[in-house]
């Protein structure tokens, strides 16, 4: 990072979202404080093992913010007019984010010693920071909550995955415990899908298996969890249902597959596929390896009387 030569432009810095209302005569006050920076693209701004005592504004160019590694998805870009460095240049702890330039940027920089004639200076310019500091904890918990339903769903499917069905059962078999109300599982096996890729293709496969999450799903009950548990299989878990609803509802998804001899996808007009289901009803103290063992051992059955059917 190099200093840089900066003509104070004082309409340029009002536009800057750190200094939206606060008087020009602050500004001006302030100004001793700063120091403009060039930096090139591809240069590293801010690093988790870098201690950071700066905050920057961003006067030109461009930002982008990474967690974890610069390898990952970037979380963020900054614009011009946009703040980085706030946290660590507030609470003087290492930057939690790598902030690195895509483009020769340049910006406006604040030593935190300045912190205090920030505070005394302009009650509006703190103001505007913790508007900033509410903003990073706001999109900080929405990454939360979307890396977290990521980590909890099929990335082809759509469907829910076994760390969810673990969740899943844990909750619903301490619920069934609690209330005395059944608790059933269909285990769903696309039949000859090896076949299938083979005659149509890997991607052929791959949206076949996108219908049959999709058709499964629009004939469930919110509080019914799909998951796909394998390659070719998904697991269905049914609150409140006992054996013999829960047949004639793996009975209705079977011919709600069955009935799709064709569907259009990306590639073109593909055939449908068939499944075999295999139905276990929870029992007492019984552990999701168990019941899966039961549903599995059902699902073996229904292959071996020919496929299309279910068994359990
Ligand atoms: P069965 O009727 O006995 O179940 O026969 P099958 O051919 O369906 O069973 P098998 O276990 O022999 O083959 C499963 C096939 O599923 C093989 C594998 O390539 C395919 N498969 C698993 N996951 C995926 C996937 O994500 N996409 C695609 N296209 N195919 C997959
Ligand atoms: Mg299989
Ligand atoms: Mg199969």
């Amino acid at each position: 990072m190099k200093n840089a030569k900066w003509q104070v432009d004082l309409q340029q810095l009002r536009q800057l979202r750190l200094f939206n209302n606060v008087a020009v005569s602050s500004i001006s006050q302030l100004l001793k404080e700063f120091r403009a920076c060039d930096l090139e693209s591809g240069e590293v701004l801010l690093s988790p093992f870098n201690r950071n005592q700066y905050l920057y504004l961003l006067l030109k160019g461009q930002l982008k913010v990474y967690l974890g590694s610069m390898d990952s998805l970037a979380v963020s870009i900054l614009n011009v007019g946009d703040c980085a460095g706030e946290i660590s240049f507030i609470d003087n702890e290492h930057p939690c984010a790598y902030v690195v330039a895509t483009e020769p940027s340049s910006v406006l920089r604040l030593h935190r010693e300045s912190l205090f004639q920030l505070f005394q200076q302009s009650p509006e310019l703190m103001q505007n920071m913790l508007a900033l500091l509410c903003e990073r904890v706001r999109q900080g918990n929405s990454t939360i909550i979307s890396s977290e339903h990521t980590a909890n769903i099929d990335v082809l499917t759509g469907a829910y995955n076994r760390r969810w069905l673990e969740h899943m059962f844990e909750r619903e078999s301490t619920r069934s415990a609690f209330n005395g109300k059944p608790l059933c599982m269909l285990m769903l096996d696309v039949d000859h899908f090896k076949v299938y890729n083979d005659q149509h293709g890997h991607l052929a496969g791959d949206y076949a298996l996108t219908l049959v999450a999709h058709t499964l799903r629009n004939q469930l009950r919110p509080k019914d969890s799909l998951t796909r548990f394998g390659g070719e299989e998904f697991v269905i878990l049914l609150p409140e249902i006992a054996e013999e609803e829960a047949r004639g509802i793996g009975e209705r998804l079977r011919l709600a597959l069955r009935k799709v001899s064709s569907f259009h996808s990306p590639i073109g007009v593909l055939p449908g596929v068939t499944v075999s289901i295999g139905l276990a009803q929870m029992r007492p103290k019984d552990s999701l390896q168990g019941l899966i063992a039961r549903a599995d051992s059902a699902l073996y059955r229904a292959k071996q009387q020919g496929r299309d059917c279910l068994c359990g």
